[in-house]
């Protein structure tokens, strides 16, 4: 399951460079989470290195991005491969 922001982000900036696969950007008016790109962190950490830098409780499950562990693996896998 991909993560995503909600409107508490203050836009911070420091969940960007804590990011495996460059998820996270600057958006029109808050930080967002590339479904795409985000396997919460699957393939690269224990758990999610952006919530751990976060200063707000922002980052949640995205619910329309429902993924098993082994889908989240293999789309680390195709993102650096
Ligand atoms: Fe990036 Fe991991 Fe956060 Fe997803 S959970 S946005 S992969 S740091
Ligand atoms: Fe927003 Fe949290 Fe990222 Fe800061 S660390 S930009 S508050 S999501």
């Amino acid at each position: 399951m991909a993560l995503m922001i909600n409107e508490d982000c203050t836009s911070c900036d420091a969940c960007v460079a804590n990011c495996p696969n460059e998820a996270i950007s600057p958006g029109p008016e808050r930080y967002v989470i590339d479904a795409l790109r985000c396997t919460e962190c699957v393939g690269a950490a224990e758990e999610p290195q952006c919530r751990l830098v976060c200063p707000s409780t922002c980052i949640v499950a995205n619910p329309d991005w429902e993924e098993s562990p082994d889908e989240l693996q293999a789309k680390y896998d195709q993102l650096h491969s």
